[in-house]
């Protein structure tokens, strides 16, 4: 199965990364989005991150224009019937996603093969839905696209070899990382990632510490290069809420219970970076904490 062309649903954070990362490794990018402004934000975004590529020299001018290029952006889920790989990457919700591949696989060519960048959903699920449980799998890449190394690779109960060896493929043309996750709740990185930032939040709940003082300290005192509430803000307080609830679900186990104050937040709208406010505020220079 030769990959050439790439459809990516989806221009929010993760999808325009996806895209920019597809475009210059040569691949052809449709992307499309349920609005407009989301497309010509995740192009201008796009445009931003390679310019700054330029400016450190990591990547030529030229290599910036080729991949621009590349990049197609269209209102029309259905015009990445005719892509080679599709990679879903629009919100985290099992009914958007549904309705998504829905609509979708009527238009599909035989051999495309269906991807979602979901950080927690059941692929097998999702593929369940689809006329190609083997032609269907997890490609989770990491937040962002562009600068992170690794990219989870999720086997659906009946995804097959030549749809696996197809992905490992075009990771490695990426020239990123594969790890190989099985098909339960948040894979690998969320499974372990996401309780240790819920439990941050716990703790900012119960008053052990506040917001800075969590953050300091595990900078500080695990080595990790954000703390866990700014990361949080990083990731978006929606998308580390929908996993809990993922994880709480489908482990069906209490410790996985979201923080009463995280969904506060989302309740809010202070969804992190992407709204201004989370954990921090960021509307000024400098972040300031919200608590
Ligand atoms: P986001 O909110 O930045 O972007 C989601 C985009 O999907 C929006 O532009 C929205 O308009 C679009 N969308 C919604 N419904 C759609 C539809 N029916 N058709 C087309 N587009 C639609 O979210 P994000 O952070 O980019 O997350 C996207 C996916 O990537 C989620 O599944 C999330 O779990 C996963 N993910 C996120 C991260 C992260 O750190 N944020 C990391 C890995 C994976």
């Amino acid at each position: 199965m030769e990959i050439k062309r790439v459809g990516v649903v989806g221009a929010g954070q993760m999808g325009n990364g996806i895209a920019h990362v597809f475009a210059l490794a040569g691949y052809e990018v449709l992307v499309t989005d349920i609005n407009q402004d989301a497309l010509n934000r995740g192009r201008a975004t796009i445009e931003q991150n390679l310019e700054r590529q330029v400016s450190r020299e990591a990547i030529t001018a030229e290599a910036r224009d080729e991949a621009l290029r590349r990049i197609g952006t269209t209102l029309a889920l259905t015009d990445l019937g005719a892509t080679d790989l599709v990679i879903e990457a629009a919100t985290e919700r099992e009914q958007v996603k549904q309705a998504i591949f829905d609509d979708l696989v009527p238009h599909l060519t035989p051999d495309t093969i269906l991807t979602s960048n979901t950080s927690s959903i059941s692929i097998t699920r999702l593929a369940a839905r689809t006329d190609r449980p083997e032609k269907f799998m997890g490609f989770h890449f990491m937040n962002p696209v562009p600068v992170m190394q690794l990219v989870e690779l999720i086997r659906g109960i009946a995804t097959d070899k030549p749809t696996f060896e197809a992905c490992l493929g075009v990771v490695e043309r990426l020239g990123k990382t594969a790890s190989t996750s099985e098909d339960f709740p948040a894979f690998i990185v969320n499974r372990i990632l996401m309780p240790m930032i819920n439990e941050a939040i716990y703790t900012l709940y119960e008053g052990v510490g506040s917001v800075r003082s969590i953050d300091t300290s595990l900078r500080l005192g695990a080595n990790h290069p954000m703390g866990p509430l700014e990361l949080a803000d990083f990731i978006g307080l929606d998308t580390c809420l929908a996993i809990m609830n993922v994880l709480h679900d489908g482990l069906a186990d209490t410790k996985y219970r979201p923080c009463p104050l995280l969904t506060k937040y989302v309740e809010a709208g202070w969804l992190g970076r992407k709204t201004k406010r989370g954990f921090y505020d960021y509307t000024g220079e400098e972040p300031v904490p919200t608590r």
